[in-house]
């Protein structure tokens, strides 16, 4: 799977949520400036942020930003271009494809896409904004030929859709900020704000267990949230150790997504998922 002198991978990505992950909860966010405010921390401040440490450590990451957040924020979806990272697709509003009808999915594929590249971005991947498919997603992914999807939570491994074209690159809760560190005043008052270094414990401890077995430590952040200066301190670290270890190979989700595609293929129909991974 992986590149010579490597024996595992790991993806740095960044879901670029901004305001519409709050208007896709409610629509009566829209009107709520303070509730908003929460999402467009990420755009004035996290992305910035985001960019300079990613520029320092040398590392290229993959965003994944809904296209109404690149239509509200053309001039930062074009700094991260011009910064060498990866821009992909994550719907057009934040709404669950789940929750779409057949045609306002197809709607929201096509205008993501539009905007995206009328940016100059080659949009190759999709990460729903839920997480979750319905029905028809993964048919209008090979239709519009995008090469990748990081939604599920069954691998640890790149795989391919079985009698698809479409690789997966798996993700999990554990590798993500929004779990250990999105507190929201409206229901969630439940949940704790975690230190980072509980959550680099936590990270890194999977890191070090996918590395172990050969397998893809994908990353998923949202500039909200890991935008926060105590927390880029802790990604940092974490970078730093992912760049002690010679054997990991740390690349934007296409990169490892056009490797598995080509090993997958190499392999043939063994390669696709058949229930031992
Ligand atoms: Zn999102």
């Amino acid at each position: 799977m992986w590149p010579q002198g490597k024996s595992a991978g790991a993806i740095l990505s960044f879901d670029f949520d901004a305001e519409e992950a709050w208007i896709a909860e409610d629509p009566a966010n829209a009107h709520r400036p303070g509730v908003l405010s929460q999402g467009r921390y990420g755009a004035q401040v996290g992305v910035p942020l985001i960019l300079g440490l990613l520029d320092e450590v040398a590392l290229r990451a993959t965003f994944f930003v809904p296209g109404a957040v690149a239509a509200r924020y053309p001039d930062r979806v074009r700094e991260v271009l011009a910064g060498g990272h990866e821009v992909a697709l994550h719907g057009y509003t934040h709404r669950s494809p789940a929750a779409l009808s057949a045609s306002e999915e197809e709607d929201e594929m096509r205008r993501s896409i539009e905007t995206l590249r009328a940016l100059g971005a080659d949009p190759v991947g999709y990460r729903s904004p839920s997480w979750d498919f319905s029905d028809r997603t993964i048919g209008l992914l090979e239709r519009e030929r995008i090469l990748y999807s990081s939604n599920m939570m069954d691998d640890l491994r790149p795989y391919r859709h079985q009698g698809t074209t479409v690789v997966e690159l798996p993700v999990q809760w554990i590798m993500d900020d929004a779990a250990h560190f999105w507190i929201d005043a409206k229901e969630s008052w439940t949940k704790k704000i975690s230190t980072p270094s509980e959550v680099l414990e936590i990270w890194r401890g999977e890191l070090e267990g996918i590395r172990g077995l050969g397998g893809l430590f994908v990353l998923t952040m949202h500039p909200q949230f890991i935008g926060r200066p105590s927390r880029l301190v802790m990604l940092r670290e974490l970078i730093e150790v992912m760049r002690s270890h010679d054997d990991l190979w740390v690349a934007t989700a296409r990169q490892v997504a056009e490797r598995a595609d080509a090993v997958l293929d190499a392999g043939g129909a063994t390669a696709e998922r058949s229930g031992d991974g």
